[in-house]
């Protein structure tokens, strides 16, 4: 099918809807914040006191940055049922990202008892945010429009561009200024996205501005009960822990962390069939985002190595000398986003012709092969690992290559697991079924935060096969993926239960062509 270009279209962001840009810029400046803060945060809290750090052990900081990380995707699920059911996709973005600003400016105060506070706020804050803002770009599409994995695509170039953005100036200022200087300026980079967020508003018109699905009065007064109470338990057991009345083990709970999430998201995942009064076609097409579900989990569960075992694969075990500078360990991780943003036009257009050639690949298929060649880049990592089990530094080309595959394998799959989410889910859970998706970030995490765990650079003799069954697992997963995605692709494309009162409102409203 051709792409539809009748006049009613909004092509206004890049071929894209005006609520496009409101989307992207809010996204990329949160992600700045996310990735500059968390870039620091084993590096801080592994810091001896005396260079301003909290001198924790490698295994507590790297507990907490697994559960630190996981929980932020966590929370996305709660996030995603309140735009849902209470107050809508544009509210939750906005309090969200007060929330995450307040977090990064608690952070910036040096302290070490409110350190714990400033993670919490922007565990909370991004629970609201992330889910909720992906699905508005969903929204932003009718339902037959082929815009929407190119536009997901362009999303998820600003979602880069804002982390390189992050590594970049964060990095430069823990170095140069210090710590809380870094923290700081996540805090800015966020209050840049909620002014630009407010001022932009009105480009989303009414997308996402009610819960799509609310409940009842005395439903959403028992939720904002429940809510309150939440918070209030939470604020205790942080003044415990921070008085020192309650000791809590991070490695513990981040395992108890991983198991509830997994739990939780096949216990939602069954409910959902169970209760939610699905339609057949309906039913089948979460059975399709069902797969790609599974391919994003072990998709994580393998990529989220750069910021763990990669990174100290950098540090310890790749050449980083260049004539006389040194490489900083860091910037391997910005070649992921480099390299995303450098490539992402080109996989932009390669959907858009796919689909004007009628060949356009199933979500199950395009998961599976991002799997498979994030899967391939350990084949990489086991040979360079054997390499470096010789005792010498090996050449930073390795690591090069490795963050190439991974990032065409990413392409090719998180940001059309997104498209996927947003096309296959019924709109009136949209906020909530981005929130299950989110909960399969926060399960690859916490399993790669475990297998980065057997991955000890003192050790390099086990390394090389330990790489080489990551690989195997990979590709196993992603050829099973492969052989299931010949059914769903054609749940895939089953009609989704047109909802009367959510119809995308971008396609039945005339639309002022504002070039910004
Ligand atoms: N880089 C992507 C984002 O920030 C994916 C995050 C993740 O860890 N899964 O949205």
């Amino acid at each position: 099918m051709e792409p539809k270009n009748t006049q009613q279209q909004d092509n206004s962001f890049f071929g894209q809807p005006a609520g496009l840009q409101t989307l992207f810029f809010t996204e990329m400046w949160e992600r700045m914040s996310y990735y500059g803060m968390r870039a620091l945060l084993v590096l801080f809290m592994t810091a001896a006191i005396q260079e301003g750090g909290l001198e924790l052990t490698v295994a507590a900081a790297t507990a907490i940055y697994g559960l630190y990380t996981g929980a932020v995707y966590f929370m996305g699920l709660p996030g995603g049922w309140i735009a849902d059911r209470l107050i809508g996709g544009q509210r939750a973005t906005w309090y969200g990202g007060i929330v995450i600003m307040c977090g990064h400016i608690v952070l910036a105060v040096p302290s070490d008892t409110t350190f714990f506070l400033g993670l919490i706020l922007v565990v909370l804050g991004t629970g609201m945010l992330k889910p909720n803002i992906s699905a508005l770009v969903g929204q932003l599409y009718d339902e037959g429009d082929d815009r929407r994995d190119a536009g997901y695509t362009l999303y998820y170039m600003g979602i880069n561009i804002g982390s390189l953005i992050g590594y970049a100036v964060t990095g430069y200022l823990m170095e140069n200024v210090g710590w809380h200087w870094a923290f700081g300026a996540a805090a800015v980079g966020m209050f840049f996205g909620l002014v630009q967020y407010r001022m932009t508003l009105p480009k989303l018109r009414n997308v996402g501005a009610d819960a799509p699905k609310p409940l009842s009065p005395r439903g959403q007064k028992i939720s904002w009960t429940i809510i309150v109470l939440f918070l209030i338990a939470l604020g205790g057991v942080f003044t415990a822990v921070a008085t020192g009345a309650m000791t809590i083990d991070p490695v513990a709970i981040a395992q108890q962390v991983a198991l509830a999430a997994t739990i939780v998201f096949f216990v939602y995942y069954i409910g959902i069939f169970l209760f939610s009064k699905l339609t057949k076609n309906e039913a089948k097409r979460l059975g399709a985002l069902f797969l790609v579900c599974i391919a994003s989990i072990c998709f994580w569960a393998g990529f989220e190595q750069a910021g763990s075992s990669l990174n100290l694969f950098a540090r310890d075990l790749t050449d980083r000398m260049v004539g006389s500078f040194e490489i900083p360990t860091t910037w391997f991780q910005m070649l992921n986003s480099g390299f995303l943003i450098a490539l992402s036009p080109f996989f932009a257009a390669m959907w858009v012709n796919l689909t004007k050639r009628m060949i356009n690949p199933s979500y199950g298929f395009k998961s599976a092969l991002g799997l498979i060649i994030m899967a391939s880049g350990f084949i990489v990592m086991f040979l360079a690992s054997q390499a470096a089990a010789s005792g010498m530094k090996v050449s930073p080309n390795w690591l090069v290559a490795v963050y190439f595959l991974h990032t065409v394998g990413e392409l090719c799959l998180s940001p059309v697991a997104l498209s996927a989410v947003s096309k296959l889910a019924p709109r009136r859970m949209a906020g909530q079924m981005m929130g299950v998706f989110v909960l399969t970030y926060s399960i690859g995490s916490l399993l790669a935060g475990l297998i980065a765990g057997n991955l000890d650079p003192e050790n390099t003799e086990t390394m090389p096969d330990m790489y080489m069954q990551i690989t195997l697992f990979g590709v196993g997963v992603g050829v099973v993926v492969f052989l299931l995605a010949l059914k769903t692709r054609h749940w895939e494309k089953l009609a989704g239960q047109p909802d009367p009162e959510h119809v995308a409102i971008n396609a039945n409203e005339p639309v002022k062509q504002d070039k910004a």
